[in-house]
């Protein structure tokens, strides 16, 4: 018998999962828009998502569409309230971090059909409570996995954030990306 690395069941549950979702392939250049389930399959059945739709998952996600753009970059919500992923993202990003991603622009498909203004400009990015709250669900589902806080940090570290926003954004979100205690 030999024992096996924790790191690697994690690893292991998190590949199962992506294999769940089953992400689709890449469309050819000049194709558009499309269902959310013909690329993200199997995220009715999450959990995570579950909680943030309840009854409504499967009608929500079966009508929400999908722009796949050339523009680079990660994925977000456009003015219509409909997610925008980067087509190159979508083909070389890591799957763990777009599984987040899609949890965290999923609570922004909700605000937006609450009428939840998305865009606020009163708040600076790492305040605004729409995005806090979607932070928090996708952090929430890491921890599930069981991502390590240094694993989280590297996720929400993006080029676009400052040092100081995103240093304000993961002590919000209690997750510990002080450099010192990482080795
Ligand atoms: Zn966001």
């Amino acid at each position: 018998m030999t024992a096996i690395d924790p790191r690697e069941l994690i690893t292991r549950k998190i590949l199962q999962i992506i294999k769940i979702l089953g992400i689709g392939r890449i469309p050819p250049f000049g194709a558009s828009t499309y269902p959310f389930t013909d690329y993200f399959k199997g995220f009715e059945k999450v959990q995570a998502i579950r909680r943030i739709f309840s009854e409504k998952t499967e009608n929500i996600l079966r009508n929400l569409k999908v722009e796949l753009t050339w523009i680079p970059g990660y994925m977000w919500i456009n003015l219509d309230g409909h997610l925008v992923v980067s087509s190159r993202y979508l083909s070389n990003g890591d799957k763990v971090d777009i599984y987040l991603d899609v949890i965290h622009e999923l609570v922004h498909v909700k605000q937006f059909m609450e009428g939840r203004g998305l865009f606020d400009i009163h708040y600076d990015y790492s305040e605004r409570p729409t995005e806090i709250e979607a932070y928090r669900c996708a952090v929430q589902e890491a921890r599930r996995l069981g991502l390590s806080d240094q694993r989280i940090c590297s996720y929400l570290r993006t080029e676009w954030m400052s040092d100081r926003d995103f240093k304000r954004l993961a002590s919000t979100l209690n997750v510990n990306c002080d450099e010192q205690s990482q080795s």
